[in-house]
């Protein structure tokens, strides 16, 4: 009961914030506007500059997307220019305000391995647990399925408790994208057969070829075809999950595309300016075959001793995305 009042008080406030600040900058404000103001503000402080609980309710989340109240002067119309000025004024001012909450709240980063398992697999899961982070593979079965050593590579992550495998579909499309996505039931059940063969427990996927996201209530679509497979999944209990950032490294010669400096900067500035699909949260891609060289391993260890040594961020399961506070 008293969070309904405090969020509906500072609804109240944000909306009487904003319509003293478009009367400054375009003069359009009423006397009687200007009362009510000073009244509401004297009474109400702001629920976002206080809440600095940890605990993820998702309001300072819900803030960042809120779309923006504009006043209405019926005696005054204003021009589209200036609702567009002050709209997107306004976005600034909130996004700054919520972005300061934000950094207070825990952060989450979400390491994500796909194609697996291929060369590198042992690698990477020796590397998980001699740092202690927990890590997320996306599996391709038939990979799995050929060679006993990398059989003994699945196992190994699936025995391993800092691993979490998903569901990256059978035969990987069999890198023909468009023609695999062009059957939705015969892609779906690609992903049924991956499941089965590889006992997996989550109804988690991520597409091949694809940066598609379906969750609670998100749906981000980056090419339309694969939209309809993804959609069937989602629809049949999956959740879709693409990412914010993508980590290229020669896994031959293990020389990086993008440097360890370089994909440590990309992620830092996803969280600090909130800009990752959901705030706080940022989700890195990497594939395994890219860790079949030393130099790559090290370059994988280095970049996980820059985040334990310079940030906060928590490493996730993607079972666990996202944190929204
Ligand atoms: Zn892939």
């Amino acid at each position: 009961m008293l969070k309904g009042i405090r969020s509906l008080s500072y609804i109240g406030a944000a909306v009487v914030v904003a319509s003293s600040f478009f009367a400054c900058q375009s003069g359009l404000g009423t006397k009687a506007a200007q009362g009510q103001e000073a009244s509401v503000l004297d009474t109400v402080t702001p629920v976002i500059l206080q809440d600095t609980s940890p605990i993820a309710n998702g309001r300072l989340a819900k803030r960042l997307k809120d779309p923006i109240a504009v006043p209405v002067d019926t005696l005054n119309p204003i021009s589209k220019d200036s609702i567009a000025r002050y709209v997107k004024q306004e976005r600034r001012r909130i996004r700054d305000s919520v972005r300061t909450e934000l950094n207070k709240r825990p952060k989450h980063i979400y390491f994500t391995f796909d194609d697996g398992p291929l060369k590198g697999s042992a690698a990477i899961d020796s590397i998980a647990k001699s740092k202690n982070i927990k890590i997320s593979v996306f599996l391709v079965g038939k990979h799995a399925n050929m060679s006993k050593g990398l059989k003994r590579d699945f196992e190994k992550y699936n025995n391993n408790p800092l691993v979490e495998c998903y569901n990256h579909s059978y035969t990987h499309a069999n890198n023909r994208f468009v023609t695999f996505y062009s059957n939705p039931v015969s892609a779906y059940e690609d992903f049924e057969k991956n499941e089965t063969d590889l006992a997996l427990k989550h109804k988690i996927v991520r597409l091949p070829g694809r940066n598609i996201w379906i969750y609670d209530d998100v749906r981000r679509i980056d090419l339309q075809s694969g939209a309809s497979t993804a959609d069937m999944l989602y629809s049949n209990g999956y959740k879709v999950y693409g990412w914010d950032v993508e980590w290229k490294i020669n896994g031959l010669t293990g020389t990086p595309v993008q440097s360890v400096q370089e994909v440590y900067s990309r992620l830092t500035n996803y969280m600090n300016n909130k800009t990752s699909m959901e705030a706080n949260n940022v989700v890195l891609l990497m594939h395994d075959d890219m860790f079949q060289n030393k130099k790559g391993q090290q370059l994988l260890s280095s970049l996980i001793d820059s985040i334990q040594k310079n940030t906060d961020y928590k490493f996730e399961f993607i079972r666990d995305y996202p944190f929204r506070y």
